[in-house]
């Protein structure tokens, strides 16, 4: 039983079944020679589970009773907690080497800011298991031409391997969300499918593409200078879930 009063405004929705929390670290595979940044250890359901089984762990909560509570924890001492926003953090400053594992049940009301503080970050880490709510995670693994196929799942495709792990039923959370979640796997793509220079470029032609869904790229997308090659091997009469990550960066 978790004893502090959860707090809404962030996300905190804790892990309370012990055979999921194993399966969570299983799927994870920690090594010795890893070193791990978990986001939100909450009470340190995770936390007490992953340190023996790692070399390095650091982990960052934003919510001040917690950080009290886990440095207060003494089988928890040889973890760096850092009190803070992850959406602040910078990988190299931390204590700990890079490049890191990432993990974490993070606050799914900032899933889309943590995933693009990631593709930012991206230099300093290897992989990363977060969860998250399962529509976001069927959002990021959807395939072209589908309903759930969309903007994250084009900016996040770009950079990242994305794998669907599990499914997690609510009950397993105090208190219990409204909706199931999922744990994904992301990797890095080795080639990003966008050179850096274009990336903000990038993300204002695939939001103009998806702020209107049913029209045509051709209106959607009117008020951009598209590149020759891309406007002549697309069919602009299309509409944007038709197109490929690929097809998208051929515009710029
Ligand atoms: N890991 C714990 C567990 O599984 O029981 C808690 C998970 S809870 C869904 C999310 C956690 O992230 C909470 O402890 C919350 O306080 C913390 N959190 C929320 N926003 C954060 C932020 N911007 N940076 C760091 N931690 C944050």
């Amino acid at each position: 039983m978790p004893t502090v009063f959860a707090r809404k405004k962030w996300g905190q929705n804790f892990l309370t079944d012990k055979n999921l929390l194993r399966r969570i670290v299983r799927t994870i595979d920690p090594r010795p020679a890893d070193n791990v940044l978990e986001i939100g250890p909450g009470e340190g359901a995770l936390t007490e589970l992953l340190l023996p089984q790692v070399g390095r762990l650091a982990a960052i909560e934003i919510d001040p009773r917690l950080v009290e509570l886990l440095k207060a924890r003494p089988e928890l001492e040889d973890c760096h907690f850092i009190h803070g926003d992850v959406l602040w953090l910078e990988l190299a400053e931390l204590p700990i080497p890079t490049p890191l594992r990432v993990m974490g049940n993070i606050p799914y009301n900032i899933t889309s800011p943590i995933l693009f503080w990631l593709i930012e970050q991206r230099s300093h880490w290897s992989d990363a298991f977060l969860m998250m709510q399962k529509e976001v995670a069927e959002r990021l693994t959807a395939a072209v031409g589908t309903k759930a196929y969309g903007r994250l799942s084009v900016m996040v495709g770009t950079f990242l391997a994305v794998e669907y792990c599990f499914t997690i039923p609510p009950e397993v959370f105090i208190p219990r969300p409204k909706v199931d979640s999922a744990i994904i796997k992301l990797t890095k793509l080795d080639r990003p499918l966008v050179p850096e220079e274009k990336f903000d470029r990038f993300e204002k032609i695939v939001a103009a593409a998806f702020s209107q869904r049913r029209k045509m790229l051709r209106n959607s997308l009117a008020g951009f200078q598209l590149s020759e090659a891309g406007r002549t091997a697309i069919d602009l009469t299309r509409r944007p879930e038709t197109l490929t990550i690929k097809e998208f960066a051929a515009l710029l």
